[in-house]
């Protein structure tokens, strides 16, 4: 008989104990009152406010509190279970924290019920009064001998009792500050750069949900044990979860084990596997696989974890420093279970929590006080700063047993928690374990009554030797004295008023908890997939973006070649601009804007000390927009009027640029024929046509003589000429706004479409066309088609739909969409509104993307849109915004970077410095766009040094700038 069959012989109960575990009951009505229990953080689950925003290496730190008062002593633990809380005066009308706490005791009840409260849930009140005597009697004429006694601990008239119970019994004050150390401890866990020694490890888990009652399907767990190994089946229905089917098993292991070779070892738990599976006769489909490994590991991933070394007796060899899953895995496909997939690395506080979750009602913290102690919960990632991720919550083992260990509870420990710990197996560590696990507190009882003793003070011409007998005491007869519960419940309250915490007594016997946190895992791996294959074909590789830069410069040569130009998708329209400004422009000018967001007359002043501008915004009616030509430049010519009355400027003549952002074939400075209508215009009779000259005809008619038109350009241009003024670097014009575009300086002998070879001239890209011949087709994606396909430009500026602000809200909204049909969202349920074209703005993405910003903000966004988002789906509607406006910024770079490598090349430059002037709110206002794209370029194109300039009121000022270097060089 093989030792696999000896244990199954030896197996627990009946031999073989195979049961199908019914349902815990639900958690009872918890009992809300003034004085509830504490819980998560406030600095974790409130929104961040802009200014006290805790950033990484920087975080707020966990403020002392000022809770003043006296409670019920009995355990010292109590007051600690609060952490993270923290007063919030600067926040007032925050909800308070609710949330759910799990609290089981393990092999002792230390947690032995939950007492029922009377209706209102009050709690004996501790006046100054009755502080002051501490040995009175309260209301109900109880003994207050051992609930009142404080901080006072030397008050003369104190028998030795009273003092013996006073030093077990620390003030409210002193568990405030205790509370604020375990602050202080959890925050050195959390931190990056004290994570190693810090005594309250925090390791992370990488279980970043609760159960949500969708969870489906079979799963395994197997618990590596003391002395035996268990294994759990479990069908998960979809259907809320409360009543899994659940079948589980027990195979005691050799005790030679503990000490043999660590393959033995994992071979062993893959038999037990093995044979678990062949007695209850499973498919042979994927089946997940939950390991529960209760030693300390180093996680960096659900299922990545290294062994960093053996406790409780283990001590196989080969396993430290190696990945458990791994070694397990490969143990499974030894006996060819190939079927079995470990997918996770578990421990059972996380399961405890995860146990008392039901009903979609989360809860968020476990709290284990049994032979030990320890405690989990979930919080902010960015908080945990040993993983990488920032975004959404992580479960948080805190191995808190080992506060204290770095003399941070010196002060509070009494001579009796010596004397325990002496006489344990591990002296100076688990101090806080050692007040607080019931392994200890019958001793520290023996202690205290062994030195009272000793002191005459107690048992006196008795016989004391039974007290002599170490675990004279059990736990379970020091807690049938008290009433645990309450007071746990009572003094959290007290220390965290800020937090209203229910507790929910966990009877996880039969493994519920780590199947819960197995499908969970499996949940989350299944969406994570799922995820990435929808949005993988919206992140762009390095290759992709060379191609579509190699693709743009191709583009652009054919678009300044005189025959290849007619069918080039970017145009490289001449603009007859052959100089940036060089700092000696003076004079008066006016100028004209239209094509941008409003129309707008300007007089700008450019002098010695700087540029002055003073501006009129004019509204063009839509009829006028969409009338004929003759009525919109009548407008237009009688705004300019209004505008010269109104700044006395009647009676000069000043030459006037005009930005006109809309396609034009530029014939020279100041003749421009307009090709197509965009942005709502469609005025008759001007496609085709000179619009300075439609400007001359109309200013005619108006009799306005003194006009002289001298140049016209479109914003990208204005652009550059703007930040050429301030930076003569700059021969670069970007616009990222409602479009794209882009300007440059080329080499004039490189323009085939225009006559001489002598020096630069502005080449207007034109580039939000790029694309429209086809070449970039295997980038569009299906959302990408969606939103071309109900514009009313089908089919044109293909570049553009996949970078500018019109279309990224809209492309979002498409993903959204596709995501709710596969239930990946909003529980599969999606809103009318979200059906609706252009509801999701770009400039939500920048809102949704902002750094800190609590997620709670996001919700609202989607609340808006009649989503009822939970934290989950924000979390990935925040991942869709950053895809889709990373990958715009991205391509945005790629067409940057052909254009800088060719004026690096133009120029026979080994290092090209250049500026780029850059004018858009999706560029100005995106909180990452700017940075993705500078970051992407200096990849694409690093023998570029690339400067971004922001221009200020680029089409006005710009504008005025072409004139005015038009008129230095015209000028002798
Ligand atoms: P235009 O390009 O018409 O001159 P803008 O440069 O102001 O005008 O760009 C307007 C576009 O910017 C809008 O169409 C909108 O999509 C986008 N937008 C507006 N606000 C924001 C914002 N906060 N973040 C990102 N994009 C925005
Ligand atoms: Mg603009």
């Amino acid at each position: 008989m093989g030792p696999i069959l000896a244990s199954i012989a030896r197996a627990t109960g009946s031999g073989v104990s195979n049961g199908s575990a019914s349902p815990p009951p639900p958690p009872p009505q918890h009992t809300q009152g003034a004085t509830n229990g504490c819980l998560l953080p406030a600095a974790m689950s409130s929104p961040r406010r802009p200014g006290s925003q805790p950033s990484r290496g920087g975080r707020t730190p966990w403020s002392p509190c000022g809770e003043r008062g006296r409670l019920p002593p009995v355990n010292r633990c109590v007051g600690m279970v609060m952490w993270g809380q923290q007063p919030s005066p600067e926040a007032p009308g925050l909800e308070d924290s609710l949330c759910a706490i799990a609290v089981v005791g393990r092999s002792c009840a230390l947690y032995p019920r939950l007492p029922a409260r009377d209706g209102g849930g009050t709690l004996p009140s501790h006046d100054a009064a009755q502080a002051s005597a501490p040995c009175g009697r309260d209301a109900e004429g109880r003994a207050l001998g051992s609930f009142q006694l404080g901080h006072q601990d030397n008050i003369p008239s104190c028998t030795p009792v009273q003092r013996a119970l006073m030093s077990l019994t620390p003030s409210l004050e002193k568990l405030q500050v205790v509370k604020c150390r375990m602050l202080e401890a959890m925050d050195k866990g959390l931190s990056q750069e004290t994570h190693a020694q810090a005594a309250v490890r925090m390791l992370p888990t990488f279980i970043c949900s609760t159960p949500d009652g969708t969870e489906k399907g079979d799963l395994m767990v197997v618990e590596l044990c003391q002395s035996h190994v268990r294994t759990l089946f479990v069908t998960l229905l979809g259907d809320g979860n409360q009543s899994p089917q659940l079948t589980y098993k027990i195979f005691e292991m050799p005790a030679d084990m503990l000490q043999g070779t660590g393959e033995a070892l994992f071979d062993f738990i893959a038999q037990c596997v093995h044979k678990f599976l062949e007695e209850i006769g499973t498919p042979q489909h994927r089946l997940p696989l939950g390991f529960v490994f209760p030693f300390s590991c180093r996680q960096t991933g659900l299922g990545k974890a290294e062994l960093i070394s053996w406790s409780k007796g283990f001590q196989c060899s080969d396993v430290e420093g190696k990945d458990v899953v791994q070694l397990l895995q490969a143990a499974i496909n030894k006996l060819e279970l190939y079927h079995v997939q470990v997918i996770a690395l578990l421990n059972d506080t996380v399961g405890t929590m995860m146990a008392s979750s039901w009903g979609g009602k989360p809860c968020e913290i476990a709290l284990v006080m049994g032979t030990g102690t320890n405690s989990c919960f979930m919080a902010e990632a960015e908080l945990v700063e040993v993983v990488e991720e920032s975004n959404g919550r992580m479960c948080v083992n805190s191995e808190w047993g080992c506060f204290g260990d770095d003399g941070a509870l010196s002060d509070v420990l009494t001579p009796y928690d010596h004397r325990v710990d002496q006489e344990s197996s591990n002296p100076g560590e688990r101090r806080f374990e050692k007040m607080v696990g019931g392994l200890y507190l019958g001793e520290i009882v023996r202690h205290a009554m062994l030195m009272l003793a000793a002191e005459q003070a107690l048992f006196i011409g008795a016989s004391t030797s039974v007290l002599g007998n170490k675990d004279a005491f059990k736990t379970q007869q020091v807690l049938e004295i008290m009433e645990f519960g309450e007071i746990l419940q009572s003094v959290a309250g007290l220390l965290a008023p800020e937090c209203t915490a229910t507790l929910v007594p966990s009877a996880d016997t039969n493994g519920r908890g780590v199947a819960m946190v197995t499908a969970v895992a499996q949940r989350l791996l299944t969406q994570r997939h799922e995820v990435e294959q929808l949005l993988a074909p919206l992140r762009l590789s390095r290759v992709d973006l060379e191609r579509v830069q190699a693709l743009m410069r191709q583009e652009m040569e054919r678009g300044l070649g005189r025959d290849s130009n007619v069918d080039a998708s970017v145009r490289m329209l001449p603009t007859y601009v052959c100089n940036t400004p060089d700092g000696t422009e003076r004079g008066d000018f006016l100028a004209l804007d239209l094509g941008g967001t409003n129309f707008r007359v300007l007089v700008v002043r450019v002098m010695q000390e700087g540029i002055h501008m003073a501006s009129e915004i004019y509204i063009v009616p839509t009829s006028v927009m969409q009338g004929t030509g003759e009525a919109l430049f009548d407008h237009i010519i009688e705004c300019i009027m209004d505008f010269q009355t109104k700044q006395n400027l009647m009676e000069q003549v000043l030459p006037l640029g005009f930005t006109f952002s809309f396609p034009c074939q530029q014939l020279g400075l100041d003749k421009a024929v307009l090709l197509t209508w965009t942005k709502g215009f469609s005025a008759s009779g001007c496609v085709g046509q000179d619009v300075v000259q439609l400007l001359r005809d109309a200013a005619q008619r108006k009799q306005h003589v003194a006009l002289k038109v001298v140049a016209v350009v479109n914003d990208t241009v204005g652009t550059m000429m703007a930040c050429g003024y301030d930076d003569p670097k700059c021969e670069i014009g970007l616009i990222v706004g409602t479009g794209t575009n882009a300007c440059y300086m080329e080499e004039r002998k490189n323009v085939g479409t225009v006559e001489g070879d002598e020096g630069r001239m502005c080449i207007n890209m034109e580039w939000g066309a790029f694309g429209d011949n086809g070449c970039l087709d295997d980038i569009f994606t299906t959302f990408d088609r969606m939103v071309d396909e109900k514009t009313i430009n089908a089919g044109k500026q293909r570049f553009e739909k996949l970078i500018s602000g019109m279309y990224l809200g809209e492309i979002v909204r498409h993903i959204l969409l596709a995501m709710v049909d596969k239930q990946l969202l909003f529980r599969g349920k999606p809103s009318l509104k979200l059906q609706t074209r252009d509801i999701f703005q770009t400039k939500f993405l920048s809102t949704i993307e902002t750094d800190g910003l609590a997620l709670q903000q996001v919700q609202g966004i989607l609340r808006d849109l009649e989503l009822d988002a939970s934290f989950e789906d924000s979390m990935l509607v925040r991942e869709v915004c950053q895809t889709v406006s990373l990958r715009a910024a991205q391509l945005c770079a790629a067409g940057l970077a052909a254009v800088v490598e060719k004026m690096r090349e133009n120029r026979g430059l080994a290092q090209l410095a250049i500026t780029v002037g850059v004018d858009g709110t999706l560029y100005k206002m995106h909180p990452h766009f700017s940075q993705n794209l500078q970051q992407m370029l200096r990849d694409l194109a690093p023998n570029c040094a690339v400067t971004f300039l922001q221009s200020e009121d680029g089409s006005g000022k710009g504008a005025a700038l072409v004139a005015a270097v038009a008129c230095r060089e015209t000028s002798p």
